[in-house]
Order: C-alpha cells, then structure tokens, then sequence
C-alpha cells in the first residue's frame, strides 16, 4: 500500500473562529453619524503599539477591534488581555480568536507590570480570555499579575475585568483577595439574550459573581457593563441594573454593540445618544455611584477618570 503525502498544498489557515465559520451571514445596518471614530496614526499612538510589542503582550483593544483605540492608545491607555490570545467560549458578539489556547507564560505578569512602567499608568486595566481549560480559570495568573503590578508600580491603581470562573471553585476568592482596586466583570446583554449571545454563561452565576466580590472585601469597587442594539427591550435594561444594584455594583457602563464580522450577531438596533443618556439618569436613581452610557462606552474607555470619581464618589457618600 503506498501512502501518498501531500507536500505541496499550503496547509490552509485556521480561522479564527472556527464554530462561525459556517453559520450564514448576518446583516447589520449601516453605522451612523454619531458611531464614527478617527483613524489611529499618532505618534503617541506608535509609542503605545512599540511598548506593547517589545513586551510581547496581547491587548483586547486590538484583538477585540474596539473604535476607541486611537484614542485610548494616544493617551498610552492600553488594556492588556493575559494568558494568550485563544478564548475557550465562543460568545456570538466577540472578535477574540477561539479554540484551544496555550500553556500560560509564566513571566506574563512581570512583562504586564513592566509595560504598565514603561506607559507611565496611573490606573491599569487587565482583562483576560476566559480559560474554562485550566483547574482554577486563571485565578493564579491574574493574583499574580496584580502582584507583580503592585511591586513595579506602587501608585497604580489596578482594575480587572475578568471571566466569569463558572465551575471553578475558589477562583474568585484567589482573586479577590489579590485586591485589585476595582473588580469588573460583564454581564454583557439581558437575561433573555443569553442563549443566543453569551451562551456558556449563567446569568444569575455573573450577579452572584459580584456579589462575592463586595462580600468578601467592602472596599473593593464592582462594576460590570452590558451592550445595547443586540434586540434587549427597554424594560429588560432597567431589569439589569436593579439586579447589579441588589448585588451591590457600585459602576455601571453601557455601549453600543458593533458586529466584528457578518458571522458574528447582527446589530439590531444603533441606540441614539439621548437614549443612552436616558439610561445613565435612571441608573443614577437607582443608586449606582458611577454610570457611564454613550455609544463608545467600553468598559476600559476612560478607566483612569471614571476610578477617580469613583473614589470621590464612594467619599461624599461616606461623608
Ligand atoms: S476603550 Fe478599552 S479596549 Fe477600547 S481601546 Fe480603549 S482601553 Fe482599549
């Protein structure tokens, strides 16, 4: 029998995301006016991108196609994705690449704190692809790099936006007791939306996740954000905030959702900002101490500001 070996084909590139490849094409309208961004072709721009590259460091600005990244990386604002570039969910409104990601680099959280250095951050934010594949979600990895971040750069302030660590049991705890400055974890739509948007997570599992967070150290700030334009109705909106307030969530965000590709969810609906300004007022009722609502409203956007009148905030309050 002769086996014949094919070496002359190129070997066909993976996509990069797999599970969407062959769902049909979904069609969204087409942007409006008040969505459009500028180009990002500053010098400091180039800086950001060369600090970025020399520390061999993946960013979600990137890898997640956010508008706001000529802005955020003219100021050198860059949020860091940790333990690789690959998710192991494959939510229906993500550009993150999906599969099965790579052992974790263990010098990660030092080359996070040394590009945090070299930026000159007064305020951190450190996000990661979700590692459903490894025993504790990451949990040690994110300890690590708040560590390694305190060490290189004592006056930064650090916030994370982690997963949701669903099964894995006192994940949380490792990473709440690391102290991050303020917590983030997204709920990302309404409840009713899970199925078709965020299908590996619980609903209710992300709200409990916050509320641990505040139990297990007051002074830690919580925030969590969702998207709008995915199809959620007004009322569903309203639903989500008094639940992030039931679980004591002190900062609340909203944005516009934009579709990376046609293969991922369809924008239904471009929210017009007086929409959005409608919800931050409500949000404030309902007793959050910082809401930020526009159509580029991402949950990085603006951190170091939006950290400081948190603080400010939480002290008139407590007199
Ligand atoms: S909003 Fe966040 S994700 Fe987007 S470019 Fe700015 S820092 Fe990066």
């Amino acid at each position: 029998m002769v086996v014949v070996v094919d070496t002359v084909s190129a070997t066909p590139l993976r996509p990069r995301h797999p599970e969407k490849v062959n769902r049909p094409d979904a069609l969204s309208p087409p942007k409006p006016d008040w969505i459009r961004v500028r180009a990002p072709n500053t010098r400091g721009y180039a800086d950001t991108r060369n600090i970025i590259k020399e520390n061999g460091l993946v960013t979600v600005c990137e890898e997640a196609g956010c508008p706001n990244i000529g802005e955020c990386w003219d100021k050198k604002h860059a949020t860091f994705m940790i333990m690789g570039d690959t998710c192991t969910r494959a939510c229906a409104f993500c550009n993150v690449k999906t599969g099965m990601p790579g052992a974790l680099d263990a010098s990660e959280p030092e080359h996070v704190a040394e590009a945090t250095f070299k930026l000159g951050l007064a305020h951190i934010v450190v996000t990661s692809v979700d590692r459903d594949d490894l025993a504790d979600g990451g949990a040690e990895h994110f300890a690590q790099t708040i560590r390694a971040i305190r060490v290189r750069c004592p006056s930064t302030t650090i916030e994370i936006l982690t997963p949701d660590f669903l099964r894995k049991e006192g994940a949380l705890e490792v990473v709440a007791k690391a102290k991050p400055d303020v917590f983030n974890h997204n709920l990302e739509t309404v409840p009713s939306h899970y199925l078709s948007v965020r299908p590996g997570a619980r609903y209710f599992h992300s709200i409990r996740l916050l509320q641990r967070v505040k139990e297990i150290d007051p002074g830690i700030f919580t925030k969590s954000g969702i998207m709008v334009g995915l199809g959620e109705e007004r009322h569903e909106v309203l639903q989500v905030m008094d639940d992030l307030r039931s679980a004591d969530v002190d900062f609340l965000t909203i944005g516009q959702y934009l579709q990376p590709t046609r293969k991922h969810h369809a924008v239904m609906r471009y929210v017009p900002p007086d929409e959005f300004a409608a919800y931050e007022k409500v949000a404030y009722t309902k007793g959050f101490l910082m809401v930020s609502a526009s159509p580029l409203t991402r949950s990085s956007h603006h951190a170091g500001e939006d950290f400081a009148r948190l603080k400010a905030a939480r002290a008139a309050i407590s007199g």
